[in-house]
């Protein structure tokens, strides 16, 4: 299996650069985000507790998205990997990630780190949120949002690093350059 990990703070671009990702390695596209934003609309129980955090621009409780991954993980057992988009966000969803996919003898083959510098990123989330009908995609929240990134996601960088995983990205540029790098790291997986 090949095992990404997309990796970045709000605005960088994790959910394009998936779908891109999606196409040409056929993986399966695991966003946290877009589960919990089907929820809401759905209108369950789970969508209406993960609404009163995201809607701050605050976690859903760990033990709540890691439950969630660890469903999907066993009921996708044949699919040629996966796209982790928006998972791990904090290093106990990073333990739990090695854990879920250990159980399945797999393991994170790369943690593409997508880089974009804080204003570009206020700029994007804020422009989105014109066109997406994201009610986090405004100026208050994605304040509250990269303050968590900073303080709750980043370390991750580090547990990655470690592990030899870790790859940065410049994700400024157009969608195709940014793509391109990711190609290159991808290829060289596994030589
Ligand atoms: P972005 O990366 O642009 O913030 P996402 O769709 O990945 O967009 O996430 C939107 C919101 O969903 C987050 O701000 C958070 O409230 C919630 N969320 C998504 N993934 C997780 C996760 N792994 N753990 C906790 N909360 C999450």
């Amino acid at each position: 299996m090949l095992n990404i990990v997309i990796f970045g703070a709000p605005g960088s671009g994790k959910g394009t650069q998936s779908a891109k990702l999606v196409e040409k390695y056929g993986l399966i596209h695991l966003s946290t985000g877009e589960i919990l934003r089907d929820e809401i609309k759905a209108d369950t129980e789970l969508g209406k507790l993960a609404d009163s955090y995201m809607s701050k621009g605050r976690l859903v409780p760990d033990a709540v998205v890691i439950d969630i991954l660890d469903n999907l993980i066993g009921k996708y057992g044949d699919a040629k990997g996966f796209i982790f988009d928006g998972f791990p966000r904090t290093l106990a969803q990073g333990e739990a990630l090695g854990e879920m996919l250990e159980k399945h003898e797999e393991d994170i083959n790369a943690v593409l780190c997508l880089e974009v510098e804080e204003k570009e990123l206020i700029d994007r989330v804020v422009k989105r949120g014109r066109v997406s009908g994201r009610d986090d995609d405004n100026r208050e929240t994605i304040e509250s949002r990269l303050e968590v990134y900073h303080i709750q996601t980043e370390p991750l960088k580090e547990f990655y690093r470690e592990k030899g995983v870790l790859r940065n990205i410049q994700g400024v540029g157009s969608i195709d350059q940014i793509f391109g790098s990711i190609e290159q790291v991808i290829d060289q997986i596994g030589k």
